[in-house]
């Protein structure tokens, strides 16, 4: 049964007990953005989203992709709203994280660590290239801070960028096993572009 089918079926939004009115609650609970969340909510009741179980992890991989590509192509969720109204991003992540933690992880790697390192470390050169294909999902991106070595203690991460004059390009090297770059999200699969956190 899909949400707005239990909702209807369930008595007590019907009882007259109600002490009060749960859409003045949702309001109050939902703080901001109410007509995106609305919209997204109902939107949650497509097929793609209905919770699957027990399934191999390359067709997790994939689930996951589909339901953030059915969410972007409906434009719930923009990278540019950081500049614009950054709660709106926050909601996309609750309401998403509800039916679908993986997704919600790619989601907030694509648009929050990826996608926000673009907006708010990059000039207008990374934006004219990049910021259309994160909203659309054609530039899957992530996000290489974490090291096999030092997890939260990045100051210590080994990967090094170095500047080669001829070429004018960064050289990235991993010089030992525990520098590898570990846990990023999109790394496996579906990334095109990755932000390197390096010692230079
Ligand atoms: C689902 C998922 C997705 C992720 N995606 C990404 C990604 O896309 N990109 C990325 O870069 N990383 C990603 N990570 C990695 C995540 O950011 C790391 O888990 C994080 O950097 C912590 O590293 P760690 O797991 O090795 O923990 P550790 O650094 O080993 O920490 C373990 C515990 O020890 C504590 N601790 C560590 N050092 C100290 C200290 N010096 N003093 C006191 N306490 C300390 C920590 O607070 C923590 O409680 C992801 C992780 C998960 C679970």
């Amino acid at each position: 049964m899909s949400p707005e089918q239990l909702r209807k079926e369930w008595s007590c939004t019907n009882d007259r007990s109600l002490t009060f009115d749960p859409s003045k609650m949702t309001k109050l609970l939902d703080h901001d953005n109410h007509e995106m969340r609305k919209k997204f909510r109902e939107f949650m009741s497509d097929p793609v989203m209905t919770p699957r179980y027990d399934i191999p992890l390359a067709e997790e991989r994939e689930v996951a992709l589909q339901r953030l590509q059915r969410i972007c192509d409906a434009k719930f969720i923009s990278v540019t709203d950081f500049w614009t109204n950054p709660l709106r991003i926050f909601a996309a992540h609750e309401i998403s994280a509800i039916i679908d933690p993986a997704m919600a992880t790619k989601m907030t790697v694509q648009f929050n660590l990826f996608g926000g390192s673009v907006v708010k470390l990059g000039t207008k050169r990374h934006h004219d290239q990049l910021i259309k294909g994160i909203d659309t999902l054609d530039d899957v991106g992530c996000f290489g801070l974490t090291e096999l070595g030092y997890g939260n203690n990045a100051v210590e991460m080994e990967t090094t960028a170095v500047y080669d004059k001829e070429s004018k390009e960064f050289i990235i090297n991993t010089p030992t096993t525990l520098a590898q770059k570990y846990w990023i999200t999109n790394g496996a699969v579906h990334a095109k572009h990755i932000i390197v956190f390096a010692q230079v």
